[in-house]
C-alpha cells in the first residue's frame, strides 16, 4: 500500500473520532479497539496485531507508520515551519508565536503540548491547502528524539528557548541536553536558529545578536513594562504576564515574529493581548493571590518562579511536589531550592513526594493531607509548583474552587 495515497482520507488515532472512510491507526491500547474501528467503517485500520479482516493492514509499529503519514504530508506542502525546543518554555514561547503570526497568516500550531512522535505528526497531519505557516513544539527525553523529530517536520526556522536540566536523569548532562537541543538543525537544510541570547550554553553558539533590543525594563507583580528598541525606533510597551522568564520568551517570540515578516505596529498592538497558559505562572487574584505554575516543574523554571516571588512583601504560602526525571540528580537539585527558599521571608513551605524530603518545610504524604493542613489567610500569596504527574493540580483545583477564582 502507499502511504501517501491515504494522505487524502481522514486519519485518527482515537476511535472516538472516527467518521466513515477515516483510517484508524491503532497506538498501544488502539489495538484492543480494532473491532469498533471496523463497526464505524474504517476505511483502513493499520494495528500491530494480526486481525482476520480485509480493512486491517498489520504493521511493525503503528507509531513508525504514523510518523511517516506525518512527514509524508509535511512533504507535500512547501511552506514554513518553525519548530520549538528548549528545556522550558516551548509551549508558551510556541503560543506567543501563535498569536503575533495568527495576524498576517493562516497559521497552524501544536495542539497543546504535543510535542512527541504522536503529537508531531498528528500535527502535520492537519496541514491543508489553506495552511500559511506551522509553529510546532518539539520534545525530548532522550538523544536522538529531536533529530528523528527534526527529519519528520522539516523546519525551515528553528527555535531553542534554553538549555537546563529537564530530563538530565536520562541525559546524564547538560552538554548531552544542548546536543540533544541542538539536534533540531538535523532536518533542516538552511539550519536557521533563534535562540535566547542570554542563555548561558546557548551563548556559546555565537549568532550573530538581534537588533530587538528590551530597554528600561520594569517588573511588576502582575505585568512588565519596557522599551522595545528595533533599528533605533523605540515603543513603549505593556506585557501583561510577569516574570523575567517570561520576557525572555516573548524576546525569542517577536524575533521570530519580524522573521516572519509580522509588521513591528502589529506586535505592538498583540502583546499586551498575551495571556498564560493555564498552569503556567497563571496569576489568580481575588481576597488571595494563587501564581498557578502547577503545569510542570524544572530547576530553572523553579527558580524563576521563586526569584519572582521574592518581591511580595505578603506572607507566601509556597506548595511544592517533586521535579521529576532527575534521576542521579535529583537530591542535588531539590537540596538547592533550599538556598532559593532562605531568600524568601515571610513564608511557610507545603511538601509533597519522594524528592521533596530534601527541602525544609512542612512534609505531607500525599496531596490529600496537604489541603486538609493547608493554612491560608486573607491576602496571602499562594504559589504552587511541581511536576506534572504528581498530580499538585489537584491543590490548586482545591484553591480555585474554594476561593472562587476563575480568570
Ligand atoms: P514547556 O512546554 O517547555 O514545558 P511551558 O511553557 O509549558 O514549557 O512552561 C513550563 C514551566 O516552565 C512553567 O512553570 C513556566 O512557568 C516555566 N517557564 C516557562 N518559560 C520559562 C523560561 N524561559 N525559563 C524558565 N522557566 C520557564
Amino acid at each position: 500500500m502507499e502511504i501517501k495515497k491515504l494522505l487524502s482520507s481522514h486519519i485518527t488515532t482515537n476511535t472516538k473520532e472516527i467518521k466513515k472512510n477515516s483510517i484508524f491507526i491503532a497506538i498501544n491500547k488502539g489495538n484492543d479497539y480494532i473491532k469498533e474501528a471496523i463497526e464505524k467503517k474504517a476505511k483502513y485500520i493499520i494495528s500491530e496485531k494480526k486481525y482476520n479482516h480485509k480493512k486491517v493492514i498489520t504493521v511493525k509499529s503503528t507509531k513508525e507508520f504514523l510518523s511517516k503519514l506525518g512527514q509524508e504530508k509535511r512533504n507535500l506542502y512547501n511552506i514554513p515551519v518553525i519548530a520549538v525546543t528548549g528545556s522550558c518554555g516551548k509551549t508558551t514561547t510556541k503560543e506567543f508565536i501563535y498569536e503575533f503570526l495568527k495576524t498576517k497568516y493562516n497559521v497552524l500550531k501544536s495542539i497543546k503540548n504535543y510535542n512527541n512522535h504522536l503529537g508531531v505528526p498528528l500535527t502535520l497531519l492537519n496541514i491543508n491547502e489553506n495552511t500559511d505557516i506551522a509553529v510546532l513544539e518539539l520534545g525530548m527525553n532522550h538523544l536522538k528524539e529531536i533529530a528523528s523529530l527534526s527529519k519528520m517536520c522539516k523546519p525551515t526556522c528553528a527555535v531553542i528557548t534554553n538549555i537546563g536540566t529537564a530530563h538530565i536523569g536520562n541525559l546524564g548532562s547538560k552538554k548531552n541536553i544542548f546536543k540533544a537541543k541542538m539536534e533540531i538543525l538535523e532536518g533542516m537544510t538552511n539550519k536557521f536558529l533563534i535562540i535566547n541570547e542570554q542563555d548561558k550554553y546557548l551563548k556559546k553558539l555565537k549568532l550573530k545578536k538581534s537588533n530587538l533590543k528590551f530597554k528600561k525594563i520594569k517588573y511588576y507583580k502582575t505585568k512588565t513594562k519596557f522599551i522595545l528598541e528595533l533599528k533605533k525606533i523605540k515603543y513603549s510597551v505593556i506585557f501583561n504576564i510577569p516574570g523575567k522568564h517570561m520576557l525572555k520568551n516573548l524576546h525569542i517570540a517577536i524575533k521570530v515574529a519580524i522573521h516572519h515578516g509580522i509588521e513591528i505596529e502589529s506586535i505592538i498592538k498583540t502583546i499586551p493581548q498575551l495571556k498564560n497558559e493555564d498552569g503556567r505562572f497563571k496569576i489568580f487574584k481575588k481576597e488571595i493571590t494563587l501564581i498557578d505554575d502547577c503545569y510542570n516543574s524544572s530547576y530553572e523554571a523553579l527558580k524563576e518562579s521563586l526569584k519572582y516571588l521574592k518581591t511580595y512583601k505578603e506572607k507566601k504560602v509556597i506548595i511544592l511536589s517533586d521535579m521529576l526525571e532527575l534521576g542521579k540528580f535529583s537530591k542535588q537539585y531539590h537540596h538547592k531550592i533550599n538556598r532559593l527558599l532562605k531568600k524568601i521571608t515571610n513564608k511557610e513551605v507545603y511538601l509533597t513526594g519522594e524528592y521533596t524530603k530534601y527541602i525544609k518545610g512542612k512534609h505531607f504524604k500525599n496531596n490529600e493531607e496537604l489541603i486538609k493542613n493547608l493554612k491560608i489567610n486573607k491576602n496571602d500569596i499562594i504559589f504552587i509548583k511541581g511536576s506534572n504527574s504528581t498530580n499538585i493540580k489537584q491543590v490548586s483545583e482545591h484553591i480555585k474552587q474554594k476561593y472562587n477564582l476563575t480568570t
